[in-house]
């Protein structure tokens, strides 16, 4: 059988160190609408890269917290509106480019997010401003993805929405925007890269390329993610994870997530982890099972990061975390026996779950967060 593959990629990807001083000459338009958060507000960073636009009108919208709202979405839709802006600029962590990347559409697409986003009953129409996304963290990968994920504030539900207006336009990474991270965040962002590609790698629908991706992407942040922990001053391994998670980034946007972010939806939207701990906490336990239906593509991916089976890799791999302070057991984040049958049909309800390399049902999944409570 002749195998067939798709990959599609619009986004066009500058990195390098400084670049984002300099962007102006990519940036469509007059008006531009700088989205981030109050970190990166106060601390300058986004003001000193929309300095770096010669010639443009910035407006800054800077309230975005973590796990972006819809009100928040909303709120930064209604700047953008108002200022009529040509290009949205999206610079943080995920959440400030999740928000980037809806508020660029509804720029021209009437109404509230709610109106397009789970349930809501309008189609986006394509968009017309441009979209720049200028990562801070090295971990979520959204500046290459067409995805974005939003919470309700009133039900507490935080769902992805996956649309091709999403893509940006324009992917800037630049390392030295990553060394203002502190060691906890620098870990576990680090770590939801490393989910990134490891679910796009033993993914249902993995592809050749992302599976070379993915590889690649593995073996640098288990080279340098204890580096820029330990050392938030490394530049070199600074560099090295704000690749891997553009390139851990590059592989899951063809093939989506699995079983780890679909348990993290819950764990963060109700027990209030960060989206990095959220993920890497079932990450040793989604390995232990990922060998269930692909036993010898996992036995290569062990290998060839120096592992001699499967159970060595993930013990390694709980070993790094745990070098790193990371919570290992769910009742760290509050989760109690009793919560493990909600949590389990929480992350049932995600499809992308029945993307993991095991069978996934009420019965295994309990089983699995038994097994790190
Ligand atoms: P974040 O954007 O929520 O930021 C976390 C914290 O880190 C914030 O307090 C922020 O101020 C701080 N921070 C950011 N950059 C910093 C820097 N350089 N120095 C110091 N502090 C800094 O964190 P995140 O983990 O990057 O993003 C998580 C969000 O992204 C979640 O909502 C998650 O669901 C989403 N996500 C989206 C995709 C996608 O493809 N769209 C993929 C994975 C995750």
């Amino acid at each position: 059988m002749t195998e067939q593959f798709k990959f599609h990629m619009p986004t066009q990807i500058l990195f390098g160190r400084g670049l984002v001083k300099h962007l102006a000459d990519y940036i469509p338009g007059e008006k531009v609408l700088i989205v981030s958060d109050p970190f990166l507000y106060k601390n300058g960073v986004a003001q000193a890269i929309g300095d770096g636009m010669t010639g443009k009108k910035v407006a800054y919208f800077s309230d975005i917290e973590p796990n972006p709202s819809c009100e928040s979405v909303d709120a930064a839709a209604a700047v953008a509106r108002e200022h009529s802006a040509d290009c949205v600029v999206g610079i943080g962590g995920g959440s400030s480019m999740d928000v980037a990347k809806i508020v660029s559409c509804l720029v021209t697409n009437p109404g509230s997010i709610y109106d397009y986003y789970s349930g809501g009953t309008k189609k986006l129409c394509p968009r017309t401003t441009g979209l720049i996304c200028i990562p801070t963290t090295a971990g979520t990968g959204s500046e290459v993805t067409n995805v974005g994920v939003f919470t309700n504030r009133s039900t507490h539900v935080k769902l992805p929405m996956v649309n091709n207006e999403f893509w940006p336009d324009i992917a800037a990474i630049d390392p030295d925007l990553t060394v203002t991270l502190p060691p906890a965040v620098t870990a576990s962002t680090g770590m939801d890269a490393f989910c990134h590609a490891i679910e796009a790698y033993w993914n249902k629908e993995s592809l050749p390329l992302c599976d070379m991706l993915a590889m690649g992407a593995m073996k640098l942040i288990l080279k340098n993610v204890k580096k820029a922990y330990d050392n938030p001053q490394d530049m070199e391994a600074r560099s090295a994870m704000s690749k891997a998670s553009l390139i851990a980034g590059v592989a899951f946007s063809q093939t989506r997530t699995t079983g780890i972010h679909a348990t993290s939806f819950p764990l963060t939207a109700e027990f209030g982890a960060s989206h990095g701990i959220a993920c890497s906490i079932t990450l040793p336990a989604f390995m232990r099972i990922s060998g269930e239906l692909e036993q010898e593509k996992m036995q290569e991916l062990a290998s060839y990061l120096g592992y001699s089976c499967l159970e060595d890799f993930a013990d390694g791999v709980e070993q790094l975390m745990g070098s790193m302070k990371m919570p290992l057991r769910l009742h760290e984040l509050g989760v109690k026996e009793e919560d493990i049958p909600h949590i389990a049909e929480v992350a049932l309800s995600a499809q992308i779950i029945q993307l993991t390399p095991a069978v996934m049902n009420m019965e295994t999944v309990e089983r699995l967060l038994r097994s790190i409570l």
